[in-house]
């Protein structure tokens, strides 16, 4: 049993073969594929995909770093009033993005403190995007960290000094595609990691892992990251399948 812990498939990417994804994923023994929000305009699509295969599909409700423009706050006024939702098993996704634009770098950091607020408020983990701000991300975590936040810092690329302190903050890293990659030097990292601070994620349509790289990533795919972490942690693929979903499973309650 695996958990594909983020992936867009609600995206018009999949509209054409939202049935062979699930066929798929079901092949590759995924059972549960966890779905971040983007912004106000994805929510639509992420509810009605995850009420049409509710045992399946599980929604995340929350801002992406780079949608937050202008007009952030009434997105996250919108936002919030789906938190009440039971369906809804964390926010995000969430985070800071200095890659594409820093333009609105201080909304960003206002929007993630606000929604850290949200799980807490809520008791629900968040699921965070950092690029070019993982110190920053970080730092903001164990700032606010009282014992009562959990989350992951999905597609994890950092060093094994940032991954020892998201580990001192109890949160947890979500590996996703480019630890296949070559020359990205993650796989040295994840090599040296505990496993019970990961979980596997494919972050479709985006990041394949090779032999996909490079087209449409999805959620069966993420059974090459898997293989790729029993590789590098020298143990069994059956045994990286249990315990990254064990964490899953406790990190989401699910
Ligand atoms: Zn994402």
């Amino acid at each position: 049993m695996i958990i594909d812990t983020h992936a867009h498939v609600y995206l018009e990417d999949f509209d054409e073969d939202a049935d062979l994804i699930i066929e798929r994923a079901k092949e590759e023994n995924i059972d549960q594929i966890l779905l971040p929000n983007i912004d106000v305009s994805s929510v639509d699509r992420l509810l009605n995909l995850s009420e049409q295969h509710p045992s399946l599909y599980k929604p995340m409700i929350g801002l992406h770093p780079c949608y937050v423009k202008e007009d952030y706050k009434l997105q996250l006024d919108h936002l919030k009033g789906y938190l009440d939702r039971k369906e809804i098993v964390a926010v995000g996704e969430i985070g800071i993005d200095l890659y594409w634009d820093k333009t609105f770098k201080k909304e960003q950091i206002e929007a993630y403190r606000t929604q850290i607020e949200w799980s807490r408020e809520k008791q629900l983990p968040f699921a965070i995007h950092s690029r070019e701000s993982l110190d920053l991300t970080i730092s903001i975590v164990e700032e606010m960290q009282d014992g009562n936040l959990k989350g992951v810092f999905h597609c994890f690329n950092g060093t094994a000094e940032q991954a020892k302190r998201i580990i001192n903050a109890g949160f947890y890293m979500g590996i996703g595609g480019v630890v296949t990659f070559k020359n990205a030097g993650v796989d040295k990292t994840v090599a040296q990691l505990p496993m019970d601070s990961l979980v596997v994620e494919t972050d479709a349509p985006y990041l394949s892992p090779v032999p996909f790289r490079g087209s449409r990533n999805e959620p069966s795919y993420v059974s090459k990251v898997i293989d790729k972490i029993a590789e590098v942690q020298n143990m069994e693929r059956e045994e990286v399948c249990r315990i990254t979903t064990l964490n899953a499973k406790k990190l989401f309650s699910l």
